[in-house]
């Protein structure tokens, strides 16, 4: 299944990657505001200078502000984890970000509940 902005050779060149399933991937795709065709406001070209991709990505993400599946999407594709692209009105890079403080989050809370009560 390919969602709503996800290019052709994105779904091609990860064969790895997790279909979502219906219940995963939700109606949430059918609201959302970008399309198929602007593929490439979302996703870079190979060599794509700097000054363009933060352009790109801030265009793309403008999109995503008045997204309604905004949260949906973001969570989808942290959850995949989609390695490429703007989704949910996160870079790739923004996603790692939220994913390593997710993860020593998660590593804190066991951290705490591993701690026997004093008493
Ligand atoms: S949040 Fe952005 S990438 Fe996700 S469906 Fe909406 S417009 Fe598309």
């Amino acid at each position: 299944m390919l969602l709503p902005h996800q290019p052709l050779q994105t779904a091609a060149v990860v064969p790895s990657q997790r279909v979502p399933s219906r219940e995963e991937a939700g109606p949430w795709h059918s609201e959302a505001v970008c399309r198929r065709d602007e593929a490439g406001l979302f996703f870079a070209p190979s060599k794509e200078p700097t000054a363009a991709r933060l352009a790109r990505e801030e265009a793309a993400k403008r999109v995503c502000a008045r997204c309604p599946v905004m949260i949906e999407c973001r969570e989808h594709a942290l959850l995949q984890p989609e390695p490429y692209g703007v989704w949910g009105g996160l870079t790739a890079a923004e996603r790692r970000v939220v994913l390593a403080r997710r993860r020593r989050r998660d590593a804190e809370l066991q951290r705490t509940a591993a701690v026997p009560a004093a008493g």
